[in-house]
């Protein structure tokens, strides 16, 4: 991502994250592409449990660390495809998959481990990074790494995150 802009802030608890991934989710119109960044248990499948919350998904957001990709119908037909590379030495068949969702307007593409396909993922993805901090257990620092095309999106979330974790 060579001309990103940052937005950094805290989520203090699990609910915290949860909540920024619903307030993204809210705002997402399909075709967008969400890159997770963390280490094992960072947060990165509780973010997305929010985000398909925000768009209007009932179903059940579990990791796909053994499936590798699953889908998720929403709101207005959109659907999120959310995959999981993870243990993926080589991703095969699933680059060709991953292609078509990231081409299809319909699809908000949720990537975890997304290192062996990074070539496949868009410029102008938007990069959520959690790490922990060194005082509690249960805060994750949260860095968003976002197109110049996503600051409105950005810039309302911020403002409603400032009201739930002010
Ligand atoms: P990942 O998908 O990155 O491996 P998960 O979302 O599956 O991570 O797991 C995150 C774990 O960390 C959960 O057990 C959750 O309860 C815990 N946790 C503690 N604090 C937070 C926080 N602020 N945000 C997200 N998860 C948190
Ligand atoms: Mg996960």
């Amino acid at each position: 991502m060579s001309t990103a802009l940052i937005w950094q802030t805290v989520s203090s608890n699990l609910d915290g994250t949860k909540k920024l991934g619903e307030l993204l989710g809210r705002h997402l119109r399909g075709g967008e592409t969400i890159e997770l960044l963390a280490d094992l248990g960072g947060g990165k499948t509780t973010f997305t449990q929010g985000l398909a919350k925000g768009l209007g998904s009932s179903g059940n957001v579990s990791s796909p660390t053994f499936t590798i990709s699953k889908i998720y119908k929403c709101r207005d037909s959109l659907e999120i495809h959310h995959f999981d590379f993870y243990r993926l030495s080589e991703p095969g068949i699933l680059a060709d998959q991953l292609a078509e969702s990231l081409s299809d307007p319909k699809v908000v593409t949720v990537v975890e481990w997304s290192d062996i396909v990074s070539d496949v993922l868009r410029k102008n993805r938007i990069s959520v990074k959690f790490e922990p901090t060194p005082n509690d257990p249960d805060e994750r620092r949260i860095t968003i790494k976002y197109p110049e095309s996503a600051t409105g999106l950005i810039k309302a979330i911020e403002t409603e995150w400032e009201e739930v974790e002010p």
